[in-house]
């Protein structure tokens, strides 16, 4: 049995239908930016990962989650109240950028709730070196962006003409050309993560500069 820490549940920020930042107390807990945590119910056995959103300097800690109705922890989270208490484990994780790292272009490139440690990089650290490519299905999820320089997104969106790109991520990338010391970020769901960790390596890119999280 690992040992984890009770956290209080501050407020639960409704940014579109289904997707949420659950803010909870920080209880001291020292992250670097990029890790993730388990979160669980008080006398419930199941956690889940999340990616830790807001940054290292804030005295809050918060997740971004999407609620998937079908699913077990994550519509349960969403229904919580301030005041009431959940158990975290952490953090954990190698997804981080290191001092080498900031003085490189970057390019972060996520899907849905996979932007949650772009958000927590961007809080934590001073930098502008920047590109984001966010996937999502429409427009109006744009989570936060006002968090990001709004020049560095670039919005795709699959089923509607709200983003910037009228397409899936990985045809945005297929046509760009990267500088040739980036450092290459991707967090969301595996389908992406392959395709583009394939499109660079296709096009040379080496795999030490290129980092993963996936999420399912
Ligand atoms: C390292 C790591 C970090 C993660 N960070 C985050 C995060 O910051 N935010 C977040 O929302 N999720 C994150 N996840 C996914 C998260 O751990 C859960 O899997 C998710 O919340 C579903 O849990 P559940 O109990 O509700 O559903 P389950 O009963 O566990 O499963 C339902 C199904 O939902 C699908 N699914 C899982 N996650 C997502 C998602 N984000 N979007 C769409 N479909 C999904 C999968 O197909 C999964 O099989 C992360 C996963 C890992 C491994």
């Amino acid at each position: 049995m690992h040992s984890y820490q009770k956290h209080t549940v501050i407020s639960v920020r409704n940014l579109t239908d289904t997707v949420y930042v659950l803010r909870m107390t920080r209880e001291e807990l020292e992250f670097s930016p990029g890790q993730f945590i388990t979160v669980g119910l008080l006398n419930n056995v199941h956690m889940r990962e999340y990616s830790i959103y807001s940054g290292v300097k804030d005295d809050y800690l918060e997740i971004l989650v999407k609620d998937i109705p079908q699913g077990y922890l994550s519509s349960k989270l969403h229904q919580l109240s301030p005041g009431d208490e959940v158990r975290i484990e952490g953090p954990f994780g190698y997804f981080l950028l290191s001092e080498e790292h900031l003085s490189k272009p970057l390019h972060f490139i996520a899907t849905g709730t996979g932007i949650s440690p772009f958000h927590c990089f961007v809080r934590s650290h001073d930098i502008d070196t920047y590109t984001l490519v966010h996937g999502v299905s429409y427009g109006h999820e744009q989570y936060e962006y006002e968090d990001y320089s709004r020049k560095n997104i670039i919005q795709c969106t699959s089923r509607d003409t709200g983003g910037n790109q009228h397409m899936r991520v990985t045809a945005y990338m297929k046509n760009k050309e990267l500088e040739h010391n980036a450092e290459v970020f991707l967090c969301g769901n595996s389908a992406m993560i392959y395709d583009i960790f394939d499109l660079l390596t296709a096009k040379e890119k080496p795999s030490e500069h290129i980092h993963a999280e996936v999420y399912f």
